[in-house]
């Protein structure tokens, strides 16, 4: 319900409040959980210290007395506790006065030593009514705790009857878990910290029973399962092919290639994720996989998020992949109408053996001959509707997914009932990490040594922007703005920018002079965030670094370890907030991509890294998707069972409530 409903008699600056708080219905007010729960015990006055707060009870032993001055009061009585006489004093309570003699007050306060207490409350009830669990909320400045809880204590009065259950009754009665309506007061209003355990339970388990839900609707199962024609591959022509590299494969690639071809062997449509950190070799594995496809009589896809990365991956494969009748071509939008032509008419009737693009790749016009194999590099950076209209282009295809950023295993598997998972874990060789230092202020003037020692020594840099123009709102440095400045700094050395904006013309053109090596400082957005490989560009300069995801700034950071020599880079920002420091640091103490997507997971949901964001499944508020396995397991079983039987009455509330939930979402964004 809206907050401007009648029955809650809230003002606009209460609405006002509880917006800035991302509060905007009742929904949003009940499930703002507590961080945390205060509990009020007394100890014994030999325990107390000064300027701690202390509640206990006493008796009341003198007359109080009021001492005024202007409209200030000050009351001041005596009372007995523990056989000890504690003078009290209290301020602008001057009816505290009428207090009458021997009777039993509970008193909350300061303690200021020399048994003397400042009191900040006191009344009559006796002091086990006092030891309850006080909820409280994370606020911002202006909005005081006690807004909160009114306001959540108005909206359940209110709703308290209406409170409907949509965790099917099978599943309460066979967890024992409460009622959501009781679930709520438990957790506002606990009475005990048993009671918030409760409380928590029965929260968590619905959030994860809808999170698994909406993942088990969204599943992308369409003509999976079936059968298909098995790939009749020679391995000895692979194996022929990479022992041409200039490097031996890593015994998780051969491993991986090995699965991926066995796979497609099988008469089982391939489903796999390939998940290994950035620079681990996932492009070797998927070139030699499509190039067994294509050894096979297939056409392969590979699907690429930017440009840039399409591009790159053509060049790469090409040089890799040393077979004179094999046809690799690349497909973006940005391309000119008569090429892009050509391209799909080629594809159209098989000429074409691997085929690189962009989203262009899942556009209606794009025809293959006969599609065996689809690879989405990157899969996160597509909607399981976009990976789904690529494969549906072929018949019973097989379908690759690779990843930077770790899944948990617990999740892969409700992404796609039966995917297998490939980890590349090993690094190539030799390879090293990049050592990261966080600078507190927008600028790397104090590290101006380091970077121009870097220049010196031959290496180019780096320098990423969060914005590429001037933006007042977004205070953020820019592309545009950075490249005049360190034209200037670094003058004579050759400077680029390079961002989104560009036509696709320029955009190669300055990666090809960065490339050759021409260019020695290259200004950019996140454009070089995945792909971008140059092996003598060994320094990075990140500016606002507090404004990208931690997966993201990862991912960037693995475009200066390409080659033997230490990457360096630099993190800056000025922003003061503790929590910002705390989720930078994590960088510099680790290079490990699955320590660091579940700092991400932790902290921005797991949307970023399931690509799932857009699909409408909630992201969680209580559940951990690390930590919280046994319930995981427990509600991916009863998600599947019920969308397996959803139209079972019992079953039909809480699918329908996701399903309400998914719409909302799909709107806002
Ligand atoms: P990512 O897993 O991030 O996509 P890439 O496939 O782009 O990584 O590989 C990163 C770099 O490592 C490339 O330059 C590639 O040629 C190189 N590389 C891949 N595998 C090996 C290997 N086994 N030994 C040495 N270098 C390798
Ligand atoms: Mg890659």
């Amino acid at each position: 319900m809206d907050l401007h409903d009648k029955s809650f008699h809230f003002s606009a600056k209460r609405i006002e409040a509880l917006q800035r708080l991302h509060i905007y219905d009742s929904d949003d007010l009940l499930s703002y959980y507590p961080y945390r729960f205060d509990t009020i015990s007394s100890s014994p006055i030999s325990e107390w210290k000064i300027k701690e707060k202390v509640t206990f009870e006493a008796e009341v032993i003198s007359r109080a007395i009021t001492f005024r001055n202007g409209r200030f009061a000050s009351t001041k009585f005596e009372v007995m506790h523990e056989d000890t006489v504690l003078k009290i004093t209290i301020f602008n309570r001057p009816w505290a006065s009428k207090l009458a003699m021997n009777s039993m007050i509970t008193i909350t306060g300061i303690y200021m030593g020399n048994h003397k207490v400042t009191a900040m409350n006191y009344d009559t009830k006796p002091l086990h009514d006092h030891e309850a669990v006080t909820p409280v909320y994370s606020t911002k400045e202006g909005i005081q705790q006690r807004t909160i809880r009114a306001s959540i204590k108005t909206v359940y009065e209110v709703l308290q009857n209406e409170i409907t259950d949509y965790v099917p009754e099978e599943m309460i009665r066979k967890y024992h878990l409460l009622r959501r309506s009781e679930a709520y007061r438990k957790i506002h209003f606990p009475e005990s910290l048993e009671d918030t355990k409760q409380a928590f339970r029965t929260l968590k388990y619905e959030e994860f029973l809808r999170f698994f839900i909406a993942m088990e609707l969204n599943k992308d199962e369409e003509g999976l399962l079936s059968y298909k024609q098995p790939k009749n591959i020679d391995i000895t022509k692979v194996k022929t092919m990479i022992s041409c590299l200039p490097f031996s494969l890593t015994k998780d690639q051969v491993d991986t290639l090995n699965a991926i071809i066995n796979d497609m062997r099988s008469n089982v449509p391939m489903y796999r994720l390939v998940q290994g950190d950035v620079g681990c070799g996932k492009t070797v594995v998927a070139a030699f996989s499509m190039y067994a496809c294509f050894l096979s009589g297939y056409q392969s896809a590979l699907l690429a998020p930017t440009e840039i990365l399409a591009k790159q991956h053509l060049a790469s494969l090409k040089s890799m992949i040393k077979d004179s009748s094999i046809s690799i071509e690349v497909l973006y939008s940005a391309m000119n109408t008569k090429e892009k032509k050509d391209i799909l008419r080629r594809c159209e009737e098989g000429d074409i053996d691997i085929l690189i693009g962009t989203h262009a790749l899942i556009q209606d016009d794009v025809h293959f001959k006969k599609l065996g194999y689809v690879v989405a590099d990157e899969q996160q950076r597509f909607g399981v509707e976009q990976r789904k209209a690529l494969r549906l282009k072929g018949e019973n295809t097989d379908f690759l997914l690779m990843s930077a950023t770790p899944i948990p295993r617990t999740l892969a598997a409700s992404l796609f009932s039966d995917m297998k998972v490939s980890t590349i874990e090993t690094m190539p060789a030799g390879r090293k990490q990049p050592v990261t230092q966080l600078i507190l202020e927008n600028s790397f003037r104090s590290v101006l040594d380091e970077v121009n020692a870097l220049l010196e020594e031959g290496h180019q840099l780096y320098v990423i922007c969060a914005a590429v123009d001037e933006n007042e709102a977004f205070k953020a440095r820019d592309v545009n703005k950075m490249y005049v400045n360190l034209s200037k700094l670094f003058y004579p050395r050759k400077v680029g920018m390079l961002h989104g904006q560009m036509s696709s013309d320029e955009k190669q053109s300055v990666m090809d002079a960065f490339a050759k090596n021409e260019i020695q400082i290259l200004v950019s957005t996140t454009v070089v965030e995945v792909g971008m490989n140059v092996v003598n560009a060994t320094g990075m300069i990140i500016y606002d670094a507090d404004r990208f995801g931690l997966s993201q700034l990862h991912q960037l950071r693995g475009r200066i370890q390409r080659g033997n020599a230490v990457g360096k880079c630099w993190l800056l920002t000025d922003n003061k907030s503790e929590d910002v420091k705390e989720r930078l640091n994590v960088l510099v103490k680790t290079t490990n991509g699955f320590e660091i997507s579940y700092e991400d997971l932790r902290l921005r949901g797991p949307g970023d890294i399931l690509g799932t964001r857009q699909s409408g499944v909630p992201d969680l508020i209580l559940g951990n998707l690390y930590e919280d396995t046994k319930m995981i397991e427990v509600c991916r079983k009863d998600a599947k069972l019920i969308v397996e039987h959803c139209d079972q009455t019992d079953y039909i509330s809480i699918i329908e409530s996701v399903k309400q939930r998914r719409a909302q979402s799909a709107y806002i964004d």
